[in-house]
């Protein structure tokens, strides 16, 4: 590892490339969190990863606590992972035909997820939307109803209230998003109608009540309830027992429930958040692990829903690269790979809980306020005076202290510890982290709270 003293302000190259990327593309960056609004600073441009480590275009290393925001559970350039996709690119890149690669990968989601019926896309925002459109036809029903602060990509519908990167733009306007009466809520994005918006409720994460009455008075004209079975996207947010309890009254009334898996899929078990819940959804959303660092989405769900997609039903859903060969060779290695080793969910667990200890024993030893939410491998640090585990909804979360983030942050990255670039995003740890990049990263953390308070 790298001393974290011999990293200090060495960014000449990403700088450089910051400012040809910008002259290219907006914000220089492909995804907005990337470019580091939030915390400042100049976003490191990475020039290759390894294990727990990535290596930025200055040769900088840093201890990656975002695994590439999620598919990376098993660490950077798995040599299962990449020796699989070399063999598949020896044989062509797409065909626009089927292939077994694509039998396989669905025989083993299938297989592990309990689903009748997967179909892949490239996205998890593809796998949201679609799983949407499929709601509504085989309902028949306009309406769905999602969650605040809840993220499932980037379709028009589902930027309504929406967390991940909008979350960061929301609370620096003042934490209240267009609240309009009950269930209804303004488009979190320029671009997208009000007519759409319009057909997405929204409720509050772990709020019973709130979803019981919403169901009451709109329940016969929704078509499905998509939710986080853990929410990563307003930083990790984790459900209450009374909450998946109304969860599985909006099934029991005839309302698709739909689980958006796409970064707790794989992670939290193999079956996911909601195979640890105890929910069994109508239709489950998958992204980032599945496809083992290649672009690969998917949705599934039992036969009689599934069964409306096109070619065999009427809801239409296509794609040129949907199950391309090096993506699905790619998904096959992972998921293998993790079945091959039923103690990695224990140790992955172990040790970012290890790492929440550690991460409350160096903010309270500076006196820094804040409260961790940690679950499996996922994990928030908000800078916030709630009470450890107390951060339940998205208002919450909207209270914590991004400046102080903010600091934090960049005395970690400063450190040699890459963490998420905002307050509400969740950390993802991978099975390449070792005893002594946690203790590294407490250390970095212990020094990055105290700086905060001189
Ligand atoms: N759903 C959830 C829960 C996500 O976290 C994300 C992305 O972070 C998406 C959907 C969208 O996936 P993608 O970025 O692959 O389109």
């Amino acid at each position: 590892l790298s001393t974290p003293s011999s990293q200090a302000a060495r960014t000449t190259q990403s700088q450089a490339l910051f400012a040809r990327a910008q002259a290219v593309t907006p914000g220089g960056v492909n995804s907005p969190v990337r470019a580091f609004r939030s915390v400042g600073g100049t976003p490191r441009f990475i020039a290759r990863a390894n294990g727990a480590i990535l290596t930025d275009a200055d040769g900088n290393d840093y201890i990656d606590h975002i695994g590439s925001w999620g598919p990376m559970i098993l660490g950077h350039n798995l040599p299962a992972v990449r020796e699989a996709v070399i063999e598949a690119l020896a044989g062509g890149t797409s065909f626009g035909a089927p292939g077994e690669r694509e039998v396989l990968l669905g025989e083993a989601v299938t297989r592990i997820t309990g689903v009748d019926r997967v179909r892949f896309v490239n996205s998890g925002t593809e796998a949201t939307m679609s799983a949407l459109r499929l709601a509504r036809g085989f309902t028949g029903r306009k309406y769905i109803l999602k969650f605040r602060g809840n993220y499932h990509g980037h379709a028009d519908g589902l930027l309504v209230e929406a967390g991940s990167g909008l979350m960061t733009d929301a609370v620096a306007d003042g934490g209240q998003l267009n609240r309009q009466g009950l269930g209804q809520a303004a488009p979190s994005s320029a671009g997208v109608p009000e007519e759409y918006a319009a057909l997405t409720l929204v409720s509050e994460y772990n709020d019973p009540a709130a979803l019981d009455a919403l169901m009451t008075a709109r329940g016969h004209e929704i078509a499905a309830v998509i939710f986080e079975p853990v929410v990563g996207n307003a930083g990790v947010l984790i459900p209450n027992p009374e909450f998946l309890d109304a969860l599985h009254r909006v099934q029991a009334a005839g309302v698709l429930l739909i689980a958006d898996e796409v970064m707790t899929g794989f992670r939290l078990s193999l079956r996911g958040a909601t195979g640890l819940l105890g929910l069994r959804p109508d239709l489950t959303c998958w992204g980032k692990i599945i496809g083992g660092g290649l672009p690969v989405g998917a949705y599934g769900g039992r036969a009689e829903v599934m069964n409306f997609v096109s070619p065999q039903g009427p809801v239409y859903q296509a794609g040129t690269l949907s199950g391309n060969p090096l993506a699905m060779a790619a998904g096959l290695a992972m998921l293998g790979a993790l079945e091959a080793d039923p103690g990695v969910y224990e140790r992955l667990n172990t040790y970012t809980a290890q790492l929440a200890e550690g991460l409350k024993a160096g903010a309270s030893a500076a006196g820094v306020p804040i409260s961790v939410n940690q679950i499996g491998s996922m994990l928030t640090a908000f800078h916030s005076s709630a009470p450890h585990g107390s951060i339940r909804t998205y208002t919450d979360a909207a209270r914590s202290d991004t400046a102080a983030f903010a600091g934090w942050f960049q005395g970690m990255l400063a450190r040699g510890i890459y963490w998420a670039p905002s307050q509400f995003e969740s950390i993802f740890v991978s099975a390449a982290h070792t005893d002594a990049h946690l203790n590294a990263t407490l250390e970095a953390a212990a020094q990055a709270y105290a700086a905060l308070t001189v």
